[in-house]
């Protein structure tokens, strides 16, 4: 069993689908952890709990509907620029569904040099609703 800490859990948004396909929304949130685990082998772990919950990338459209879908976001300040892992995520910046749930647990944190809130504060947040548990 990997060890790792939650540090930090943003609460679900209810976003609009990504991309050109009609599809239902999406619910979107960000973790914080704390893992001994290096970037690679933690992607490794997130590729198979998607696998444990349906995930089959081969049945899939690109942005299309999917049962799960981990990502990570950064790492420390690490910056890797490969197919297979780049980091910090490439498409960050444009997404206010990675933003919103991101400002919640880290507002301050600087990726890539630019400060997540004043990042999300150029987007449109249109569509995103925060889920309550009441
Ligand atoms: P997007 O990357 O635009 O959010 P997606 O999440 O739908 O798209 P996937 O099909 O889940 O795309 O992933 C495609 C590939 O992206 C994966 O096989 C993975 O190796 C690679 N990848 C590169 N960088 C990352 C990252 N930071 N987090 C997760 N996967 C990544
Ligand atoms: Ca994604
Ligand atoms: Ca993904």
């Amino acid at each position: 069993m990997t060890q790792a800490a939650l540090l930090a859990r943003s609460s679900d948004y209810v976003t609009p689908p990504w991309g050109d396909l009609e599809q239902a929304p999406f619910i979107n949130a960000c973790v914080e952890i704390d893992t001994p685990l290096d970037p690679h082998a933690l992607l490794f772990v997130l590729q198979k709990i998607e696998a444990k919950f349906g995930r089959d990338r081969a049945k899939e459209l690109r942005w299309g509907p999917r049962t799960l879908d981990l990502d990570l976001i950064a790492y420390d300040d690490v910056s890797i620029q490969k197919p297979e892992l780049t980091l910090p995520h490439p498409r960050l910046f444009e997404r206010a569904f990675v933003l919103v749930p991101l400002a919640e647990i880290s507002p301050d944190r600087a990726i890539g040099g630019r400060s997540v809130a004043s990042a999300l504060a150029g987007l449109s947040t249109d569509g995103i609703e925060r889920l309550t548990d009441d």
